[in-house]
């Protein structure tokens, strides 16, 4: 399942952080929650950072993500740098060019599944022109659409929130523990279908977790721990 380094070497790069450092807090209080990290993401990579809880995995996606600013460093999005862009041009560059899965999932509880993507559209006054009928079948969720979040189980769950993030056609998706909530059987095809997706979308995908096995259908593997971020053998 593994990729060659330089087929995704020859794709677009759409992530690229260099010596990011992320510092909370202030002298005695103050946490170096990440010490220097740099990575590069391309267009249909899926990436898996493995790391420990409070080893800076969700400050990294934040950061990725221009929820926040780093404390130093350049984090740029296909080119751009996320600190150089306005307020508004940041929540535009996130509404278009990024999907977020976060732990949990985020699905609205009183929308039925094919309201959800309705929502979506409303949120955006207009209809999204990804094909919703294949983005379901490829996630195995298309007989869910009558049913309400409660209704189905983690796996399917996780499946709707992945098809929620790739349903506006972003450049990157970041994954925060997608799988945490879920049994080793259902975590593994949650995770392979992370892998079929950035694939065959040519998405960039990053996902963090504290659970190693997850790294099963990574094409890059990091380590995160401690703040600093390593390449995996
Ligand atoms: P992980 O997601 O790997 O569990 P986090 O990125 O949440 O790790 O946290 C990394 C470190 O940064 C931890 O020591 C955490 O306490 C600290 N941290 C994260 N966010 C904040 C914040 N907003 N204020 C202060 N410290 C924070
Ligand atoms: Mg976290």
């Amino acid at each position: 399942m593994k990729h060659s380094i330089s087929k995704s070497e020859q794709t677009p790069t759409v992530l690229e952080m260099t010596d990011v450092v992320k510092k909370f807090g202030s002298k005695h209080t103050e946490v170096d929650a990440l010490k220097g990290i740099s990575i590069t993401v391309h267009a249909g990579e899926f990436v898996s950072i493995v790391g420990p809880s409070g080893s800076g995995k969700s400050t990294f996606l934040t950061i990725a993500g221009g929820l926040q600013n780093a404390t130093s460093g350049t984090v740029l999005l296909n080119g751009a740098d996320w600190s150089a862009l306005s307020e508004h041009k940041r929540s535009r560059a996130r509404f278009e060019s990024l999907g977020f899965i976060l732990q949990g999932s985020n699905l609205v509880p009183f929308l039925r599944i094919s309201e959800q993507f309705a929502f979506l559209d409303h949120l955006r006054k207009k209809v999204i022109p990804t094909n919703l009928d294949q983005l379901l079948t490829s996630l195995d969720i298309d007989d869910l659409r009558h049913k309400y979040p409660k209704e189905l189980s983690g796996g399917e769950r996780e499946r709707v929130a992945i098809a929620k993030a790739l349903y506006n056609d972003p450049s990157l998706i970041l994954a925060d523990e997608p799988t945490a909530s879920l049994d080793s059987e259902h975590a593994f095809d949650v995770v392979k279908l992370l892998a079929e997706q950035a694939h065959s979308r040519q998405k960039a995908i990053v996902m963090v977790t504290h659970d190693e096995r997850m790294t099963a259908w990574s094409d890059t593997t990091y380590r995160m721990r401690d703040g600093e971020l390593v390449k995996a053998a």
